[in-house]
């Protein structure tokens, strides 16, 4: 697949299926600009991307909307344009329903759903001067099924499933394009923390009886991003070994 002459940014690329989203958008010749909270990892990160000259870092917090607007500026003033932005960010902050607090829920809505707000519609804004875009935001199983424990995390990627939806039918007319990924369970940061018997549920939940690995949602992310889905506009892939109905 090819990028070249692409400005492609991708949030919560410090680690896990954002570093892979950039490293195989890097691979396919785009201008990566690396957006994270986590500094020394994303810089780490850079460096040892393809095609490092062409890579971009930005110590941005995703729910910050004046650092959101000054990360835009910075990237136009570098590269004049931005071609395809992946919404990836995310946190868990799981707990039982009776268990959770305002807080839990309230961190868990701020980085997963109003950061995939700002970050589009600050980037929207110079794709429909473009006239072209492409949109790929990260929702999850747990956001189309429901998962114990992750009331927060589940009714936040719902509201990304809706938000993208709403984008593609928006901006459908100034050719900017917007759809989602679905993971199931991968092996990331994000899943190694959790508890044994918990891995052990979500296996046995998978027809594919095996974790995703990052490649694998990473291609279905360039995939989106790319040519082929040129006429591919606000649908939900999952990439869950199965798990969605
Ligand atoms: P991860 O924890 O390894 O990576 C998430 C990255 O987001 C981290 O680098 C983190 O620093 C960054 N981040 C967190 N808050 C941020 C903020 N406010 N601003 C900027 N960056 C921030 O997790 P991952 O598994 O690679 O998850 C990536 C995405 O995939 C998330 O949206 C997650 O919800 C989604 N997802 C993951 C799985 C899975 O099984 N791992 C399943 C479904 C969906």
């Amino acid at each position: 697949m090819t990028f070249e002459g692409k400005t492609a940014v991708v949030t919560g690329a410090a680690r896990g299926i954002g570093l892979e989203v950039a490293r195989q958008l890097a691979e396919g010749g785009a201008t990566v600009v690396l957006v994270d909270v986590l500094e020394d990892q994303l810089k780490e990160a850079a460096v040892n991307l393809p095609g490092a000259r062409d890579v971009l870092t930005y110590t941005v917090d995703v729910t910050d909307e004046a650092a959101v607007e000054r990360l835009f500026d910075g990237v136009i003033e570098k590269t004049g344009r931005i071609d395809i932005l992946v919404n990836n960010a995310g946190i868990t902050r799981d707990d039982l329903l009776l268990r959770m607090d305002a807080d839990e829920w309230d961190l868990v809505m701020a980085v997963n759903l109003k950061g995939t707000f700002l970050m589009t519609k600050h980037a929207s804004r110079y794709m429909v001067r473009q006239k072209s875009g492409r949109i790929v935001n990260m929702a999850s199983v747990s956001g189309l099924v429901g998962n114990p424990g992750q009331a927060n995390y589940s009714a936040s990627k719902a509201g990304v499933v809706g938000f993208t939806r709403t984008v593609a039918r928006e901006l459908a007319r100034k050719n900017v394009c917007c759809n989602a990924v679905a993971p199931g369970f991968i092996d990331t940061q994000m899943t190694r923390v959790l508890p044994e018997k918990a891995k052990e549920n979500a296996l046995a939940a998978i027809p594919l009886k095996r974790m995703g690995t990052v490649e694998e949602v990473a291609r279905a992310v360039c995939f989106l991003a790319g040519d082929d889905a040129a006429y591919i506009t606000g649908h939900v892939l999952p990439v869950d070994g199965g798990m969605a109905p």
